[in-house]
């Protein structure tokens, strides 16, 4: 079972293989791992205990970052992420904790959840995808329906405002033009986040 592998200088930590979305593009439709890592598929999920073991077995003497991402929706898992973040704020400060999310973790948990990340996590990744709500539900497929799209914009205005490092995503040309890519820089900007823009990877 796959918790902890390493890309980079990072070690990407794989919670669960749930996820509310079916995104079209998902890497987990075509292949069992992720940037030659072992294979992803669970076959349980891995307890807190067992995280927090792999994650202490990790030289983080050659890792700068820790970052949540694995293969599915890591606030499926919300409570070990943010034990396990803790965790590793206590035990290794100066490795910078990153959270890659499809932003529904409200949706997921059913409260207001942006704000529990902070001082526990440095940076959350957003995947914003699109300006247009109606291709986000086309492309996205969320199991909330047209309650993703602005709720996924919610978590990043509050995470933004709890002083997290809030970045939102889209991936490049030729999946989002160069128009579309500044209505995506200007909702990131105007929720107090950033725009990354990913490097489109051909299959
Ligand atoms: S949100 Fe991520 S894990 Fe979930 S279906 Fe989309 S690409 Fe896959």
């Amino acid at each position: 079972m796959t918790i902890v592998y390493e890309v980079g200088k990072g070690i990407y930590v794989n919670l669960t293989n749930r996820c509310p979305c079916a995104c079209t593009f998902c890497l987990r439709a075509n292949a069992p791992g992720v940037y030659g890592s072992p294979a992803l598929w669970l076959e349980r999920e891995p307890t807190l205990e067992e995280t927090l073991a792999a994650l202490d077995g990790c030289d983080w003497t050659r890792f700068g970052e820790c970052v949540f991402c694995g293969y599915g929706e890591p606030t499926e898992r919300l409570d070990v992420l943010l034990a396990a973040a803790a965790h590793m704020k206590a035990r290794h400060p100066g490795v910078r904790i990153r959270v890659n999310t499809n932003g529904l973790s409200d949706l997921i948990n059913s409260r207001a959840t942006a704000a529990e990340f902070a001082g526990k996590v440095d940076c959350l990744s957003i995947s914003l995808n699109t300006d247009d709500p109606a291709e986000y539900l086309a492309v996205c497929r969320p199991k909330f329906g047209e309650a993703a799209y602005p709720a996924m914009k919610e978590f990043a205005r509050e995470a933004a405002a709890a002083g997290i490092e809030t970045v939102m995503t889209v991936v490049g040309e030729p999946v989002t033009s160069q128009e579309k890519q500044a209505r995506c820089r200007a909702i990131a900007e105007s929720l107090g986040a950033r725009l990354r823009v990913r490097k489109f990877e051909s299959a």
